[in-house]
C-alpha cells in the first residue's frame, strides 16, 4: 500500500486516521496505528468505520 495525498489526517491515540483517493477515484480511509511494536494498518470503506476502528483499536505489541 502506498499512501499518498492522505487528507484528514488525524489522530486518535496511537492510531492516524487518513482519506485518500485509490487509483480509480475512489475515498478510500486507512487507520494505522503509530505505536511502536504494533502493525496494525487497515482500509475501510467510510471514514466513520476507520475512526470506530481507531477509536476501539488496541495495541498489543509483542
Ligand atoms: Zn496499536
Amino acid at each position: 500500500m502506498r499512501p499518498n495525498r492522505f487528507y484528514n489526517v488525524i489522530r486518535i491515540g496511537p492510531v492516524r486516521v487518513g482519506s485518500h483517493q485509490d487509483g480509480r477515484g475512489r475515498t478510500k480511509h486507512t487507520a494505522v496505528c503509530t505505536a511502536p511494536g504494533c502493525d496494525f494498518s487497515a482500509d475501510y470503506l467510510t471514514r466513520a468505520a476507520a475512526e470506530l476502528a481507531a477509536r476501539t483499536h488496541r495495541c498489543n505489541p509483542r
